[in-house]
């Protein structure tokens, strides 16, 4: 995932991946990407579409 840098940390993301894949910290948030099953619902449920899928 690309963070953009507009994002909040809020949390929300790293509240709904299913298998809590993403650590929100003060200014940072980190994805491990080994389990990451690419459903996206991480970017449905941000509020600000600060999180853009990589190519
Ligand atoms: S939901 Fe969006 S704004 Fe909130 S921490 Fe995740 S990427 Fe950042
Ligand atoms: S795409 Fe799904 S599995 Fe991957 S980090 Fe986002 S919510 Fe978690």
């Amino acid at each position: 995932m690309i963070v953009k840098e507009w994002c909040m940390y809020c949390g929300e993301c790293a509240g709904v991946c299913p298998r809590t894949l993403i650590e929100v910290q003060e200014t940072n948030l980190i994805f491990n990407k080994e389990g990451c099953k690419d459903c996206q619902i991480c970017i449905q449920v941000c509020p600000v579409q600060a999180l853009v899928k990589e190519e």
